[in-house]
């Protein structure tokens, strides 16, 4: 029997029975606004044993779900997820594909030893020298002795107030990096300016990108000073004294979501691949041939639609009553449709999220929403799998 353990390298859409190995090297939340208490999404970046990272994510009631579950530098195995291709404008490591946790995943903490403990995407400087070798989209981890700290400064940015501070720092090889550190990554540079320290401090920069364009919040972004990582003791043996040109670059991290293919305009029907499809800039009509590898339960999977005949939309809580902003009517209860997110990947590999509305949906489950409703409320029936493979 093959081993049901998998490499971050083998991860793909279609390799479904899957179980990976990982250490969680960075635990964040994006809020749905800036400041706001309120998250959308849980992200992680993580790490398996040969030292390929991967990025994960959680949305919705998966956010709580998972709240206390995973933390920094601790190991996990994860079983049954949704696997797609990358779609943030800001990527925190250069695989193809990311990780969404989903209705029937299995998350367990592990022991394992031996189990290398790699926390970081060293980039070594010279890299970031050559533009042709700097990816603006991908992040990567910096490490480096501080050797120079400027004051800080408060900026107004999009019409917002923000602080920044400038410091310098060197590798062991004569190189120097400028760097830019935003708002609340200020406050852990803070303590070394103007101190008077005879230590060197050496400074690991999580997740930062090479300086193009900066717009942008930080939830990613994480800075460890004198950090007690092996990577940290390593530098640290080696620390000479350095000189050499500089080049900029500023930490961010954007967390962009693309809407993908949920809509569909009226205009010619057209077969196409998903591949092609996702090239497209036209408005269309298409017949995509393509497998669903994936349910996203996160997203739920129906609503409760308008009780007049021809109108199916959806209801929203009104008081005790629900009601039906276009017929304008109340309702004490509403009509249970499908409405749920797949994954498909088409022939030539490429996948996309793709919206079943209950005519779809209802054809390729084999009951009606309403009985499903009343079995299960609002929660994700954990039977569907055999949705999965549907054409
Ligand atoms: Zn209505």
């Amino acid at each position: 029997m093959p081993s049901q353990y998998i490499l971050v390298k083998d991860v793909v859409p279609l390799n479904r029975e899957r179980v990976i190995r990982i250490r969680c090297v960075r635990v964040y939340e994006i809020p749905e606004r800036r400041g706001a208490k309120q998250m959308k999404s849980r992200e992680l970046v993580v790490c398996d044993e040969e030292g390929t990272f991967i990025h994960v994510n959680m949305q919705n009631s998966d956010v709580d779900k998972y709240k206390n579950v995973f933390k920094k530098g601790k190991l996990y195995s994860l079983k049954n997820f949704l696997v797609f291709s990358q779609y943030y404008m800001y990527r925190t490591c250069d695989h193809r594909y990311m990780i969404r946790l989903n209705y029937n995943t299995q998350v367990k903490a592990i022991k394992s030893r031996g189990f290398p403990t790699n926390m970081f995407q060293l980039k070594p400087y010279q890299c970031l020298k050559d533009p042709t070798l700097v990816n603006d989209k991908v992040m990567f981890d910096v490490i480096g002795r501080v050797i120079e700290i400027h004051a800080p400064l408060d900026k107004i940015i999009g019409g917002k107030p923000a602080k920044l501070i400038d410091f310098k720092i060197a590798d062991n090889e004569g190189n120097q990096l400028k760097c830019t550190v935003w708002d609340n990554h200020v406050a852990s540079m803070l303590p070394f300016y103007n101190s008077d320290l005879k230590e060197p401090v050496v400074v690991v920069i999580q997740l930062c990108r090479a300086k193009i364009v900066n717009t942008s919040s930080y939830d990613a972004t994480k800075l460890y000073l004198n950090a007690s990582y092996q990577e940290v003791e390593d530098f640290k043996a080696k620390i000479t004294t350095v000189h050499s040109p500089l080049r900029s670059i500023t930490t961010s991290a954007v967390m962009s979501q693309s809407t993908g293919i949920s809509e569909f305009k009226s205009g010619s029907l057209t077969v196409t691949s998903v591949g092609d499809l996702l090239k497209s800039k036209q408005d269309g009509d298409f017949y995509v041939p393509a497998q669903i590898v994936g349910i996203e339960g996160s997203f739920g999977w129906m609503y409760l639609s308008c009780m007049t005949s021809g109108c199916n939309r959806k209801l929203k809580p009104d008081g005790e009553d629900l009601i039906c902003s276009n017929c304008d009517k109340k309702f004490k209860e509403g009509m249970a449709r499908f409405r749920v997110i797949v994954r498909v990947m088409d022939k030539g590999l490429s996948d996309a999220p793709f919206l079943l509305w209950d005519r779809e949906c209802s054809e390729l489950v084999g009951i009606p929403a309403s009985l499903l409703y009343k079995k299960y409320n609002k929660i994700f029936p954990k039977s569907w799998n055999h949705l999965l493979d549907c054409q």
